[in-house]
């Protein structure tokens, strides 16, 4: 689950990480009394949404007037900001942070993510912060720092003073920085986060370090630990196809492709995602029914993928060991019927009760593509896709 960076500045600052002074707006009335009540001269308006990159999409915007503030706040209150990690989607802006502007000296990132391949949390910095990671490691690959932590004994003092001398920072920075260094630390282990980034953690002309930005994750597993955290969440910056599925007990991830799938099991639904690619084609979502999944399943399932307006046509794709292709099948003729399907659909079926799953899709006189293997359902998907977008173009 992720946070809004001033939620995750609040619990950042319970550890002892220097924010910025700042307050919540909704309105640009409320974003220019905000500004007052911090006083100075000087404020940044940030819109709030579950995304980085927001600066260069027009969502970070430094201001030197109440008018500055009113007319940033009205461009972005109520507008998709659409970023480069937001998706062509973008993400609706109703939540703005006034804060205090801060005097940049250096910008630094500073990271704390779970290495799968360590088995522990690994701290990443680099002391040419402001862009993202990936962009960083592609330019200064050198001026990485990496350091992974003991868990048995968490993060050390002395660990971090070796993080901030690697920097680069002055020695009058060396006591600020490992203090921001193990309070992201703690935060990190004492709240389940698995993902926490600073980026930039600043020097400001002034010598101090501050978080300018913050982004906190956390395991969804561990949140009923958590009923603090669990209620900053923010349904309305999520994926709201996977919000419907995940309140039914679905196993979904939404993609931008066209071609929806249903597949059992994690892995096949992968490859059934590889195969459609192979074939020319995009998958519009990544969908497990799971195992012994009833007719009833199968038909949440798609409403599930019919969710996402972006479908125009459906592949079924069922290798059943626990499953049944009866039942299956019946789920299939059930969604046809009950949802007034209206564009191509293909079923692959196999395993258990495959004769008897078969019969029925067959029996059931209903406009259904039937497939043997899944590079021919993956082939026959995209070219019954392709052929019903012509129809469509000709159409017009
Ligand atoms: P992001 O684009 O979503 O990562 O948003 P950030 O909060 O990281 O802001 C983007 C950039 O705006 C930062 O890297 C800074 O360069 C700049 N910025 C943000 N806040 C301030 C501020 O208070 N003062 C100054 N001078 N620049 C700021
Ligand atoms: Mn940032």
């Amino acid at each position: 689950m992720d946070i809004h960076e001033y939620q995750a500045k609040d619990l950042l600052r319970r550890f002892g990480v220097q924010v910025p002074r700042g307050g919540i707006a909704y309105s640009p009335e409320q974003a220019v009394y905000r500004a007052s009540e911090l006083s100075g001269d000087k404020w940044v308006v940030k819109a709030q949404i579950h995304s980085g990159a927001r600066g260069k999409a027009g969502g970070v915007r430094i201001c030197a007037s109440e008018e500055e503030i009113s007319d940033a706040a009205q461009w972005m209150l109520g507008r998709k900001l659409v970023t480069h990690q937001t998706g062509p989607r973008g993400k609706l802006v109703s939540r703005l942070y006034i804060e205090e502007a801060t005097d940049i000296a250096q910008e630094i990132y500073l990271g704390f993510v779970m290495d799968r391949k360590e088995e522990r949390v690994v701290v990443v910095a680099s002391a040419e912060g402001g862009m993202e990671i990936e962009e960083i490691s592609a330019r200064e690959p050198d001026s990485i720092v990496r350091s992974v932590v003991d868990p048995a004994v968490g993060m050390q003092a002395f660990q971090a003073r070796e993080i901030a001398f690697q920097l680069g920072l002055d020695p009058s920075l060396i006591a600020q920085a490992v203090k921001t260094i193990t309070g992201c630390y703690r935060a990190m282990s004492e709240l389940d986060a698995n993902m926490v980034e600073i980026n930039p953690m600043v020097v400001t002309r002034s010598g101090e370090i501050v978080a300018l930005d913050a982004k906190l994750s956390f395991d969804d597993n561990a949140l009923f630990r958590h009923p603090e955290i669990s209620e900053l969440r923010d349904k309305s910056q999520e994926d709201s196809r996977e919000t419907f599925a995940e309140d039914r007990g679905l196993s979904y991830i939404g993609l931008d492709g066209r071609i929806g799938c249903i597949v059992n099991g994690a892995g096949l639904a992968m490859a059934t995602l590889d195969m459609i690619k192979t074939a020319g084609g995009e998958p519009a979502n990544f969908l497990d029914v799971g195992g012994g999944a009833s007719p009833e399943r199968v038909l949440m399932s798609f409403k599930a993928v019919l969710n996402d307006r972006n479908v125009e046509a459906i592949l079924v794709n069922i290798f059943a060991g626990i499953n049944r292709c009866d039942w299956i099948a019946e789920g299939v003729i059930r969604a046809v019927k009950e949802l007034q399907l209206d564009m191509p659909l293909v079923v692959r079926l196999s395993g258990t009760n495959v004769e008897e799953g078969m019969r029925i899709l067959a029996e059931s006189g209903l406009n259904i593509t039937t497939a043997e293997t899944l590079a021919d359902a993956a082939e026959k998907v995209v070219a019954a896709w392709k052929a019903a977008d012509k129809q469509q173009a000709e159409a017009v």
